[in-house]
């Protein structure tokens, strides 16, 4: 079989006027796959899932009822190794988000040079609303019921959306008891006394930062001359606001769920940490001058950081965007839709497969320190994060060269040739 022989493969289809996250994902799939001459067979693999699995989570409540909550783990390709991918509790967690999140965890752990496949879970449910008793239980009978497809070599979790080091560490507890021994590679993501990783915490904000100093390098940009817009103020965007300020970039524009703030000589970023420490939201700080979260993504800036959620930088607002760089420190947050208009108008997009990949890279990291016993000072994780992010930065922005596309089909189109050529040496079993 040759994996790689002369198309006879169709366009990518046209992108619909309604956008999903897995919709977008298959649009940049489709373009990088045709560019790259994919085998239809190749990509009809590629594409499909390898396992999608829902399962319900009967939970006993507090006041004696039963509720039933629903839960997925969906495995988008092991072709490189053992799958990898959060998990995330959210009311309105489906199917088809999964199956985006878990291809974009291979394209990642692929551009990475990790020996991972994607996958990507979570339960459908409401955490805010739950006592954290029920958010346990729901845990370890999704962990119970997911045990045959869970190991260190098989399929290996991690955090997401509304779960934490705490909820990892549930999940391998209730491996572990099943298992009759400690298990701590199960999960990454764990608290460090349970063999998590130094660093772990911040990886993805860092990552950001480098690449973002990569590219404005590129732009010619100094730090010191550097404005900076961040949207979301959790682990990703304060961590990436934090590091660029510390590298001398000044932070002009940051925003959570719940307010959006401007200050054109800078904010101060320990103020505004301890404000959410202290009130949980940016709401009412007072350090900066209030503006709407659209005036926001929408500020005369040099780079734009958007790491709250998906489709944030959409067809309606992409021609508003001023920046000179957009770093994606979330998951999808620019659809389909949005890529060409941002790229018109000369942005320079560094691709969430890509911005992003600092979590999964020290996750990796972690697995590999569990899995031999042996763990290492912060100071070699933040090195060899360095170095894996930017060799990957040259890697994609070499492959958009080569094929004069974006950065971000420069990315696909180098993941989607590392996974189809590792099946051809593979071959198909079937
Ligand atoms: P988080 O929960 O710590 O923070 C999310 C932030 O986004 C919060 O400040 C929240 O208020 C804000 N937000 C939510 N909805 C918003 C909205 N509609 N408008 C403006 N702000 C909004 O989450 P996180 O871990 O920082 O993750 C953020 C993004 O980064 C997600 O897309 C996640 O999938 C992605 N990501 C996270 C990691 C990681 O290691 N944490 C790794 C890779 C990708």
């Amino acid at each position: 079989m040759d994996i790689l022989q002369p198309a006879v493969y169709k366009e990518p289809a046209p992108i619909l006027d309604k956008e999903n996250p897995f919709e977008s994902m298959m649009h940049r799939f489709d373009v990088a796959a045709h560019l790259l001459n994919l085998e239809p067979g190749v990509y009809e693999y590629l594409k499909t899932p390898v396992k999608q699995i829902i399962i319900s989570i009967p939970i006993a409540m507090d006041n004696g009822e039963i509720k039933v909550f629903e839960g997925y783990r969906v495995i988008h390709n092991d072709i490189l190794g053992p799958s990898k991918g959060g998990i995330r509790y959210a009311p309105d967690v489906s199917l088809d988000e999964m199956k985006a999140l878990a291809a974009w965890m291979t394209w990642k752990c692929a551009i990475m040079n990790i020996p991972f496949g994607g996958a990507k879970g979570g339960v459908r449910c409401d955490p805010g609303k739950l006592a954290p008793l029920v958010i346990e239980k729901i845990t370890r009978r999704y962990t119970a019921n997911l045990l045959d497809i869970f190991g260190p070599d098989r399929d290996v979790p991690a955090p997401d959306m509304n779960t934490n080091e705490q909820v990892m560490a549930w999940i391998m507890d209730t491996y572990s008891m099943h298992l009759r021994r400690t298990e701590t590679a199960v999960v990454t993501g764990k608290p460090q006394i349970l063999g998590g990783s130094l660093g772990r915490r911040e990886a993805t904000g860092r990552g950001c930062m480098i690449v973002t100093l990569t590219a404005m390098e590129k732009l010619g940009l100094k730090p010191k001359d550097t404005t900076i817009v961040v949207q979301g103020f959790g682990n990703v965007g304060s961590t990436t606001a934090q590091l660029l300020a510390e590298k001398g970039c000044k932070i002009i524009g940051i925003g959570d769920v719940s307010a959006a703030y401007y200050n054109k000589k800078g904010i101060d970023l320990a103020n505004a940490s301890e404000w959410v420490k202290s009130s949980r939201t940016l709401a009412g700080f007072q350090g900066a001058e209030r503006i709407s979260q659209e005036e926001l993504l929408e500020l005369e800036c040099d780079v734009l950081v958007p790491a709250a959620k998906e489709d944030q930088i959409t067809h309606r607002n992409a021609a508003k965007i001023k920046a000179k760089i957009i770093c994606e420190g979330a998951n999808g947050p620019t659809t389909a839709k949005a890529d060409p208009i941002l790229q018109e108008k000369g942005i320079l997009v560094i691709p969430d497969i890509l911005a992003n990949a600092g979590g999964v890279t020290v996750s990796y990291f972690e697995w590999v320190q569990d899995r031999v016993g042996y763990f290492w000072s912060l100071d070699r994780v933040n090195s060899r994060l360095e170095r894996m992010m930017s060799e990957a930065f040259i890697s994609v922005y070499e492959s958009a060269e080569r094929y004069k596309v974006s950065l971000r089909i420069g990315a696909y189109i180098l993941a989607i040739d590392k996974v189809a050529r590792t099946l051809k040496l593979r071959g198909i079993y079937g």
